[in-house]
């Protein structure tokens, strides 16, 4: 094989893994974020539960209060009927009493909505308070592993990115050129294996006489429509099977 084509492609392999890696790393700072999000939001939803609950709370309080200064005033007006001189002020002291107890049985309603809603608030806030600590401990272990990966990952790269270096000054200048300006043109491939007469860089077909050349491995050849620098791949052994030849034969 003719050594700068063995060159690019192994220079390909180190690119692509770099990339991948790159986009990888890109990612982790979002995730990281979303899962303080996360958490946020948890405390977030128990703080307000929390507030409810206390809010909650004074209003059973000034309800409770309500209805102990009505039931007073009930009292005080049954007394106060054996004090009436008339039927008509009997009749009004009457009334008064029944407009009493009818606003304690609705403070009494709205008294039992609330304490519904307490022991709602009360389960819940419970339950985040079991949960709270344990969720503190998720976030944390998992944010630990993202940024384990993102480091481990970064190291990698910093890796590949050296002995890419170091592949890459091994080529001719004029080489190394065609091969940057082909993979900037073209996502980052430059250099594309040629399989069944196509260039699997962009798919077209190539001329007979081209791919019979990329076939031999022995020269830097342009696809005509993408200009990726093409090679010709070993083939698997079914192929070899397919192509007609042994793989007795092959071996
Ligand atoms: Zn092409």
């Amino acid at each position: 094989m003719n050594p700068d084509l063995k060159t690019l492609i192994e220079l390909q392999q180190f690119d692509t893994q770099i990339q991948q890696l790159s986009s990888q790393i890109e990612k982790f700072p979002s995730q990281i974020r979303n899962l303080e999000k996360e958490l946020a939001e948890f405390i977030h939803a128990h703080e307000e539960r929390q507030r409810r609950l206390a809010t909650n709370q004074k209003e059973r309080r000034d309800l409770e209060a309500e209805i102990q200064m009505t039931r007073g005033r009930i009292s005080k007006h049954k007394d106060q009927l054996y004090e009436v001189k008339t039927n008509e002020q009997y009749r009004a002291m009457l009334k008064e009493i029944e407009g009493e107890e009818e606003k304690v049985r609705h403070l009494e309603d709205q008294m039992l909505e609330k304490m519904i809603e307490a022991e709602e608030l009360q389960k819940r806030v419970g339950e985040a308070v079991a949960k709270l600590e344990s969720e503190k401990g998720r976030v944390a272990s998992e944010k630990k592993r993202l940024e384990d990966m993102q480091s481990a990952h970064t190291q990698k790269r910093d890796r590949l990115t050296e002995r890419r270096q170091a592949l890459a000054a091994t080529l001719h200048e004029q080489v190394l050129n065609q091969y940057e300006r082909v993979r900037r043109a073209r996502g980052g491939v430059a250099v594309a294996p040629a399989r069944d007469g196509l260039c699997s860089g962009c798919n077209v077909v190539l001329r007979p006489q081209l791919y019979n050349d990329v076939q031999t491995n022995e020269f830097l050849i342009e696809c005509e429509n993408c200009s990726r620098i093409l090679y010709s791949p070993p083939q698997t052994p079914t192929e070899r099977l397919e192509n007609g030849s042994s793989v007795m034969a092959a071996g």
